[in-house]
């Protein structure tokens, strides 16, 4: 059987003595879409930045496609990557799509999609740019190719973003709260195109305050609270019928 696409093992996080991630275990399948949700300070951004080695947990182990990422102890006891080819490779095959986008400044959105795809893969820029090309039309704004992220409204800004994720060919997409920065009206927009991504099989997990839309768009969805998978399942079981008091409680409150 072909490994999962992303495995997270015991995974435990702390800042400090705050323990953030207290033994999170996850699991995405190809095409897999996993939405994780959960109050303010629940580590939903820790552990996704986490999976990506942005931030460097304490203990556990993240597998992509089946390979185990080599961590080492590093200064303050956290782990770090233990071989630096290894995490970039791995990295390549994980995408990250972040609230605020974090598109370069000082580049045209052309430039932003191509800079990675160039400089990781190894692709031409006459291919980098075919590639670009398609990504931009996927995401409806081919037209700004050549414009700057500062010209650009926040919804067209997050989608040449995951133009730009799309470019590396991940395996896996993260989302952490891509609409949150958004003015209401682009916020669906931006949901159109997740939701497309979904539909053509990409593995995803996605952070969200848009129930409505991750109870549509998942195969899977995971209540995090203080650190721990507090309720999984699939999104009728955890909306309609969660079993513990805390995802209840924050299913109602967020009706
Ligand atoms: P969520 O994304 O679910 O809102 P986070 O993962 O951002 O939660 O944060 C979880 C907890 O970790 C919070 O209590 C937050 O204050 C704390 N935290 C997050 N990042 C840091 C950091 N860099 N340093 C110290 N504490 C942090
Ligand atoms: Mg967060």
């Amino acid at each position: 059987m072909t490994p999962p696409a992303l495995e997270v093992r015991n995974l435990h996080k702390r800042y400090g003595d705050l323990e953030v991630l207290k033994g999170v275990d996850l699991l995405a399948r190809d095409g897999d879409v996993i939405s994780i949700l959960g109050s303010s300070g629940s580590g939903k951004s820790t552990l996704l930045r986490c999976i990506d080695l942005l931030e460097n947990p304490h203990r556990g182990q993240i597998l992509v496609a089946g390979e185990e990422l080599k961590l080492k102890a590093g200064r303050d006891g956290a782990l770090v990557a233990a071989d630096s080819k290894q995490i970039n490779r791995l990295r390549a095959r994980v995408g990250f799509v972040f609230q605020s986008f974090n598109l370069w400044p000082h580049m045209s959105i052309l430039d932003n999609i191509i800079e990675a795809p160039r400089r990781v893969l190894g692709q031409s820029k006459v291919d980098a740019i075919a590639a670009a090309e398609v990504f931009l039309e996927k995401v409806g704004i081919a037209d700004k190719m050549h414009a700057f992220p500062a010209q650009l409204s926040g919804g067209q800004q997050q989608r040449a973003a995951i133009a730009r994720t799309l470019a590396m060919q991940p395996q896996v997409i993260l989302f952490d709260e891509p609409t949150s920065a958004l003015d209401p009206e682009m916020v669906h927009e931006v949901l159109m195109v997740i939701r497309a991504l979904a539909d053509e099989g990409r593995t995803m997990l996605l952070v969200t305050h848009e129930l409505g839309f991750a109870r549509q768009v998942s195969s899977q969805v995971v209540f995090l609270h203080q650190g721990q998978v507090e309720e999984i399942g699939t999104p009728d079981q955890v909306f309609d019928d969660p079993k513990s008091e805390r995802c209840k409680q924050f299913m109602s409150s967020h009706k």
